[in-house]
C-alpha cells in the first residue's frame, strides 16, 4: 500500500460559496501514480465543509441558498459572543469536513454528474484542503 499526501490551498470569494475543487483533486491523484485505492479529501477548518454534487450553476446557487436555510442564522447562539459565526460552525458539523472516494484506473471514480466542492461557510478566506491518496 502506497500513500501520497498533498495540501491544496484555495481562496474563496464569498461568505457562502460552493467552490469546485474537482480539477485540483484530480491533479493530486494523477501525480500520486496510484491506480487502485481511494482518496481522502479533508478540510481542516471548522467553518467549511466538503461535499459531492453536481456542478450546474443554478444548482450551485440553490446549494448556497440551502446553507442559509439549514438552520436559523439569526438565532442567539452562545458562540456568537466570541466571534459571531456559530451558524457557520453548526452547518459545518451537519455537512461534514471530509469525503472519501474510490480511485480506479488512476483517476477519481466519480459519477457522471458528480463534482467535489469545498463549501465555504464563513468566507471570504484562504482554505487548506488535505488530500491523501492510498493504494497501489
Ligand atoms: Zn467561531
Amino acid at each position: 500500500m502506497n500513500s501520497h499526501s498533498h495540501t491544496i490551498s484555495v481562496r474563496t470569494n464569498h461568505r457562502i460559496e460552493a467552490y469546485s475543487i474537482t480539477g485540483q483533486i484530480e491533479n493530486v491523484v494523477t501525480r500520486s501514480n496510484i491506480q487502485e485505492g481511494f482518496v481522502l479529501i479533508c478540510c481542516p477548518h471548522t467553518t467549511a465543509a466538503i461535499v459531492v454534487n453536481e456542478n450546474e450553476p443554478r444548482l450551485v446557487g440553490d446549494l448556497e441558498k440551502m446553507v442559509e436555510d439549514l438552520i436559523p442564522w439569526n438565532k442567539k447562539y452562545a458562540h456568537n459572543e466570541i466571534d459571531g459565526n456559530a451558524a457557520s460552525h453548526m452547518v459545518g458539523t451537519i455537512l461534514g469536513n471530509s469525503v472519501t472516494l474510490p480511485v480506479t484506473n488512476g483517476s477519481i471514480d466519480l459519477g457522471t454528474w458528480q463534482s467535489i466542492f469545498l463549501l465555504e461557510l464563513d468566507g471570504a478566506r484562504t482554505r487548506q484542503i488535505k488530500v491523501k491518496v492510498m493504494g497501489e
